[in-house]
C-alpha cells in the first residue's frame, strides 16, 4: 500500500496541440490536478483544461525563459508528491517517445513514488496523419521507425545508424531532425536511399499555425534553407508521403 500522505505523479501525454487529441483520462487529470509541471511543446488551449487553482510550473526550454534541468525537474517532482495529492508531469506528444518521461519513471519509482503514465497523441503519428498521409500502406510500407534526429548534434557520437535504416525500414518518422536535416539526408543518400524518395515536413503539426512542405531527398535541403523551414517539425521519408492530397 503506497503511503496515504503522499501523493501520486502522473507521466500525462497533452498530445501534439490540437486539444482535441487530449485523451480523456489525461483532461480528466489536469482537472482535478493540485501541481502541474509542464514542457514547452504544451499547447495553450491543453493548459486551459488545468483547474484554475492548480500551481503551474514551467519546465520546458523556450528561447530566453528560464528552463529546469532534467535533475531539477526530477527533483521537484519528488518534493511536490510529499505534499500533494495530484501531481502532473505535462509533455507534448506523448511522454515516452523523445521526452525523457523514461527517465522520470525510473527516477521517481526508484524513490518508492507511485507513478502512473498516461499515453498521448505522438507528434510523428499526428503531424503526418493531419496532412492525409498513412504511416504505413498496404503495397507501399509494412514498417515504420520514430528516429531522433537530435543526437547528430555536436561531439555525441549518434546512436542512430542511418544506413542501416535507409535499407530496412520504408517509412521513416524524424523528431528534432530540421537543424541536422543536410547531415541525415546525406547519410540515407549514401547508404543507396533512392534520390526522388519523398519526403514531407510538418511544422506546428495540428495547431493552427501547421505549415507543410515537400519535396524529395534531392531537393529538401535546397527548399528547406530558401523558406527558412524551421523546428517543431516532424519529417516524414517514404513512398507513403506520396499519398499525400495536395495542401
Ligand atoms: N514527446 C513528443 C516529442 C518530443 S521531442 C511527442 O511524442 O510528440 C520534440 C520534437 O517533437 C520536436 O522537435 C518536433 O520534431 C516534434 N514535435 C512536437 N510537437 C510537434 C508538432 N505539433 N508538430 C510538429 N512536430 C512536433
Amino acid at each position: 500500500m503506497p503511503d496515504p500522505q503522499v501523493g501520486r505523479v502522473y507521466l500525462v501525454g497533452a498530445g501534439p496541440g490540437d486539444p482535441g487529441l487530449m485523451t480523456l483520462k489525461g483532461k480528466a487529470l489536469l482537472e482535478h490536478a493540485d501541481v502541474v509541471i509542464y514542457d514547452a511543446l504544451v499547447s495553450p488551449e491543453v493548459l486551459q483544461m488545468i483547474h484554475p487553482q492548480a500551481e503551474l510550473i514551467y519546465a520546458g526550454k523556450r528561447a530566453g525563459m528560464h528552463s529546469l534541468s532534467q535533475e531539477e525537474i526530477i527533483q521537484l517532482l519528488l518534493t511536490k508528491v510529499q505534499t500533494h495529492a495530484v501531481v502532473v508531469r505535462l509533455k507534448g506528444g506523448d511522454p515516452f517517445i523523445f521526452g525523457r518521461g523514461g527517465e522520470e519513471l525510473l527516477a521517481l519509482q526508484g524513490q518508492g513514488i507511485s507513478v502512473e503514465v498516461i499515453p498521448g497523441v505522438t507528434a510523428g503519428v499526428a503531424a503526418p496523419a493531419y496532412c492525409g498521409v498513412p504511416l504505413t500502406h498496404r503495397g507501399l510500407s509494412s514498417s515504420v521507425a520514430f528516429v531522433t534526429g537530435h543526437e547528430v548534434i555536436g561531439d555525441y557520437q549518434s546512436q542512430v545508424d542511418w544506413a542501416s535504416l535507409a535499407h530496412s525500414v520504408e517509412t521513416l518518422v524524424i523528431y528534432m531532425g530540421i537543424q541536422q536535416l543536410p547531415v541525415i539526408v546525406e547519410a540515407l543518400l549514401h547508404a543507396g536511399k533512392d534520390r526522388d524518395t519523398p519526403i514531407l515536413l510538418v511544422r506546428w503539426g495540428t495547431t493552427p499555425r501547421q505549415e507543410r512542405l515537400t519535396g524529395t531527398l534531392e531537393t529538401i535541403v535546397a527548399t528547406v534553407k530558401a523558406v527558412n523551414f524551421a523546428a517543431p517539425a516532424i519529417i516524414v521519408i517514404g513512398a507513403v508521403v506520396g499519398l499525400a492530397p495536395p495542401p
